[in-house]
């Protein structure tokens, strides 16, 4: 079920229970501000998902109300993460879906990294 990103935050959602290590995730990086692990359901050879720390609904949330170290400490990570895993010369696509027509899933803002083959449209037509 899509998520509505004008509800408050779910402390129970799936990535806040990976955040408290009550549920295991394949883990590529962690540092104060973001966590990095593979998609469980992987739509590309390469799929990551990165996690700010804070709890935040989606990138609407995040955008309003994180403070500047918190975004930029999220950025920085998304392009570190992205760079580890040699992926900048081959090329990646971000996704942050936010909401229901979007088909966001689960409330805490996460950023999608694809890579690992030609991509396509950006959208289905
Ligand atoms: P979204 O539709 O943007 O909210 O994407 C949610 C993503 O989370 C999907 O790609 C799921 O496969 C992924 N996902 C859900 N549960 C887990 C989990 N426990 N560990 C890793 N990825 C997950």
């Amino acid at each position: 079920m899509a998520v509505d990103a004008t509800q408050p935050y779910d402390d129970q959602n799936v990535f806040a229970k990976i955040l408290r290590s009550e549920i295991p995730a394949r883990k590529v990086f962690e540092d104060d501000w973001a966590l990095a692990f593979h998609d469980i359901n992987p739509q590309a050879p390469t799929h990551i998902l990165v996690i700010p720390k804070g709890a935040y609904v989606s990138w609407d949330d995040f955008s309003a109300r994180a403070s500047e170290a918190e975004i930029a400490g999220f950025v920085r990570a998304v392009g570190t993460v992205a760079r580890a895993a040699g992926l900048v010369a081959p090329g990646y696509r971000l996704l942050a879906n936010t909401g229901t027509d979007a088909h966001q899933e689960v409330p805490h803002l996460h950023v999608h990294i694809f890579a690992g083959r030609p991509l396509g449209p950006m959208l289905v037509r």
